[in-house]
C-alpha cells in the first residue's frame, strides 16, 4: 500500500515538474509535518578515506567514502519517526 502510493506520488512529481517547475512535491513527515530535516542511519559501513602525505609528513584527507552492507534508514529530525518507506524516493533526490 505505501509502495503504490510513493509511486503514484513520483509520477505526480514528474508531471507537475514539467508542467509548473516552480511546483516542488516536497517529502513530508506524515507524524510531525517537517519537511526541513531528516537524518540516516546505516548499519554496517565500511568507510574508506584517502591521505596525501605532505612534506612536513602531515596527513591531509583527500577524499573519504563509505559504503552500507546493512540496512540503511530514514527518520524525521523532527519527531524522530521511521520515515524508511519514503527512503527510495529520499535517496533519489540527493544531490
Ligand atoms: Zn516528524
Amino acid at each position: 500500500m505505501i509502495r503504490i502510493r510513493s509511486s503514484s506520488r513520483s509520477l505526480m512529481t514528474r508531471m507537475s515538474r514539467h508542467q509548473h517547475p516552480q511546483v516542488v512535491n516536497l517529502l513530508k513527515c506524515p507524524y510531525c509535518g517537517n519537511e526541513t530535516s531528516f537524518f540516516e542511519i546505516s548499519d554496517d559501513v565500511i568507510t574508506t578515506t584517502h591521505y596525501v602525505q605532505n612534506q612536513d609528513g602531515s596527513f591531509t584527507i583527500e577524499n573519504r567514502s563509505s559504503q552500507s552492507l546493512g540496512d540503511v534508514k530514514l527518520f524525521c529530525g523532527n519527531c524522530e519517526e521511521d520515515l524508511s518507506s519514503f527512503h527510495q524516493r529520499f535517496s533519489e533526490m540527493i544531490f
